[in-house]
This record gives structure tokens, sequence and C-alpha cells, in this order.
């Protein structure tokens, strides 16, 4: 039986933080990938997907982008550079192609079992990612056969999806950014929108990141959060990185030509339903904005560099469709597909540890799980905003791995 310190499950850039901080403390270590390393960012987005955060934003210990273009926004191919030459860098001991079929405990701390044997550990570290599935409601099952469903996971682009209409349902950072590129491929595009977060990309000259950590609200601590469930569920910002760095928000649809609907509530007969409070979701998400605009400028005012950037600036309202409508026929043959932008999920199948919830999420306090020795990271809000973010994760994966530390010191 092969027996090492700690298990790592997971070589993205969460996994590998951890592995650097094992390294730190010279704690033996695996770290088990299933594919390759970065393999989420290799197979699992589509093809013209650049990150959201900023180049300058990228970093991971003791690793920055120092390319020619800080203010840019990585490809696909680039992130999984970046991520490789960290991998690289830090020595990581990562054996790639190991699926980890299940872990559980045992009388000396975790036996991991994967497809290409045992390990036993006393620490685990789950860095298995918090996006391993697409989250698909239920009404997904009564849409007619005629119609193609996909959701993020299988789409690469515009080609591989059938001419003519599509509904694109979850207005989140992914819907938006699907809504737009189906447009511009010349398809009409209906776009049913629930809550979101809107966000302009620049602000005040910056980009609206650079406000984010500069005002530091993504290093808002987890226990600091007002409703954390709900921050942990919350959807990622309408924002692009594209190389124009324009806004991509309903107002940007709009003009593109994408209409605008209400939350898919249900499909009946062959009909998606639509809610009708679109107004008040488009309202709060420009309300959330404007104070989050006002908190940038207070910060700046109380910060000193007020006088450093561009004057304050406040964006149009949405612009709401006077009667968007409330149903949307699926047989006529005018939406020949739907995509579902509606999330993602964790998937924990292979854990045999009683920690998951019913709703499939790990209970944890800042990735510390109830269960002696094991230690989550790279999930929404772990112990900060940015915890789930590139950028996120070397505090995140200090801390963790410090209390791993403390565990070891007195339970060895
Ligand atoms: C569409 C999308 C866009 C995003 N854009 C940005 C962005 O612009 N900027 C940013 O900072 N963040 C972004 N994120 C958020 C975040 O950075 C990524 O989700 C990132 O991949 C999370 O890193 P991770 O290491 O936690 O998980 P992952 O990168 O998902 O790594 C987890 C690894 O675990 C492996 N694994 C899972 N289960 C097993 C198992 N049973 N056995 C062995 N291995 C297993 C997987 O193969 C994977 O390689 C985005 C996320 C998504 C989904």
């Amino acid at each position: 039986m092969e027996r090492t310190t700690t298990v790592v499950i997971g070589a993205g850039h969460a996994g590998l933080a951890a592995s650097h901080f094992l390294g730190e403390h010279a704690f033996d270590h695996v770290v088990l990938e299933r594919g390759e390393v970065a393999n989420s960012w290799r197979r699992e987005r589509w093809d013209s997907l650049r990150l959201l955060t900023p180049n300058w934003q990228s970093r991971l210990p003791g690793q920055r982008y120092d390319g020619p273009d800080p203010d840019g926004y990585m490809t696909m191919g680039e992130v999984v550079g970046f991520i490789d030459d960290f991998a690289a860098r830090t020595r990581a001991p990562v054996r790639t192609g190991t699926t980890v079929t299940s872990l559980r405990r045992n009388e000396t701390g975790y036996r991991v079992t994967t497809d290409r044997g045992e390990i036993d550990c006393a620490t685990v570290v789950i860095a298995s990612g918090a996006c391993n599935l697409p989250a698909v409601p239920k009404i997904s099952a009564a849409v007619p056969d005629t119609v193609r469903q996909i959701t993020p996971f299988e789409y690469r682009g515009p080609d591989a999806l059938p001419d003519g209409g599509v509904l694109v349902v979850g207005a989140s950072a992914t819907g938006v950014q699907l809504a737009a590129e189906l447009r511009r491929s010349g398809r009409p595009v209906t776009l049913s929108t629930g809550e979101h977060v809107r966000m302009p990309r620049t602000y005040r000259g910056r980009d609206v990141l650079w406000w984010m950590d500069a005002a530091g609200v993504w290093d808002q601590r987890h226990h600091e959060v007002p409703d954390l469930t709900r921050a942990r569920r919350l959807g990622s910002p309408q924002l692009a990185g594209t190389p124009d760095r324009t806004a991509l928000d309903i107002n940007a649809l709009t003009a593109m030509g994408v209409e605008l609907v209400g939350r898919s509530a249900t499909v009946r007969d062959g009909e998606v339903l639509f809610s009708g409070g679109l107004r008040a979701v488009i309202s709060l998400a420009d309300l959330k904005m404007d104070r989050l605009l006002n908190s940038f400028d207070e910060w700046a005012i109380a910060a000193g560099v007020d006088s450093d950037v561009k004057p304050a600036e406040r964006f149009e309202p949405t612009r709401v469709p006077s009667s968007a409508r409330l149903r949307l026929d699926l047989r006529g043959g005018a939406i020949r597909t739907v995509v579902w932008a509606t999330g993602f999920r964790p998937d924990y199948s292979w854990l045999d540890v009683p920690v998951v919830d019913e709703k499939g999420h790990l209970n944890h306090d800042g990735g510390v799980l109830d269960s002696p020795g094991l230690y989550a990271l790279g999930l929404p809000v772990l112990r900060r905003r940015k915890s789930t973010f590139i950028h996120g994760i070397e505090d995140d994966a200090r801390e963790v791995i410090d209390h791993l530390s403390r565990y070891l010191a007195t339970h060895r």
C-alpha cells in the first residue's frame, strides 16, 4: 500500500497552489489529476473564451503575468500555458491520467482509491473544482425532441449548432457571452434573464476589476459577507474579456438585436413560459451596480486617489422591453437550439465521507471540512470573495495549508 502525508485531488490552479505550499512545509504529497494539468481549461471551455479577469490580475504564488499586454485577457491556450508553467516551476508532483474513484476515512486518516491503485494518507485537499458539471434545470426534460439542447460544456462555437433561432437561458457571464457570439453568427437569439450581476467593463478609465481589487471588495473575508450562502451561489458578473474592452451588459445585447425575456419558469405543451418579473430583476441589477460604483467613488476619495482617475460616471439604466413575451413556442421551428447557461456545479460522486449537503455542495468553514484532516480549495467565497478566481488562490491556499500543517503537528 502506497503511503504519503497529503493527497491533493485535482491539478487545476487550486490543487497546484496547495502543492506549492505543501512543498514549502516539506510535506510529501501527490497531486492526482484525472486528465492533464489545467484540464478544465483544456477540455471544458468554448473556443472563443478569454478570461474575464485582466492579464495583470493573473497571478499565482511567485508567478505573475509578464507579457506585453497587461490590460488584455488570456485566451484558453494562454491560461493553460500559464498554469502549466506554474506546475513546472513548482515541480508539482502531479500524476496525470489518474481518476479518484473513492475517498473514505480509515484508522490512520484517509484511503484514496484511484483507477490506478490506492493511497493511504493523513490529510487530503479536495481541489477538484466547483464547475465539474453543468447545472441544468429539470424543465429541460419537457423540451421537445426537435429542439437541440446544449450546455456550455459541449458548446465549442456557433458552427456546430443548427441554423435558426436560439434560446439562451441564463444571463451571467457565460449566457451573455454565448448570446452575443450566437447573435453575431446571424441567428435570432432570445435571452432568458433571471437574477444577474451587471458591471461595466471599465469605470473611470480603469478595468472594473481594478476597482474591485483596489477598493478591497475581492478581499472581503467569508465571515464578513452578509449572506454567505447566497454569495456562494451568485452567478458571475456580466463581463467578457474582449480586446476592445467593451461592456457586455443587456443594453449591449439589445443593441445587437438579442430579444430579452424573463426567467424560464417552466416548459409546458411545447412552450417555454417566462416569469413576468423581468423589470424587477433588471432594476435590482442596475441598483446594485450603482451601489457598487458609489462604493468605488467613496473609496477613491478616502484613499486620496480621486484625482488620479477619470471623473465619476453613471451608466444608462437597462432598457426593458415594454412588453416582453411571456411564452415561446418550441414546436414551430423558429427555435432550433436551447443553450442552458444556467451555471455549473461540483461533482462529489466519488466522495464517501459525509461532508456534502443536500444540494451537493461541501459543508465547510473556510475550506476546513467537518472531518479531521480534510480540506477544500477553489470554491466560491471559500475564505474571501476572490476565492474562486486565479488571483484569489494564493491567500486561501496558504491559510488552508497552514491549518493542515497545525493539524499534522498535533495529530501525527
Ligand atoms: C466558464 C468559466 C470562466 C471562468 N473565467 C475565469 C476568469 O476569467 N478568471 C478567473 O480567475 N477565474 C475564472 N473562472 C473560475 C475559475 O478560475 C475556474 O473555474 C478554475 O478552473 C477553477 O480552478 P480549480 O483549480 O479550482 O478547478 P479546476 O480548474 O476545475 O481543476 C480541478 C481539477 O480536478 C480534476 N478532477 C476533478 N475530479 C477529479 C477526480 N475525481 N479525480 C482526479 N481529478 C479530478 C479536474 O480534471 C480538474 O483538472 C472561470 C470558470 C468558468 C467555469
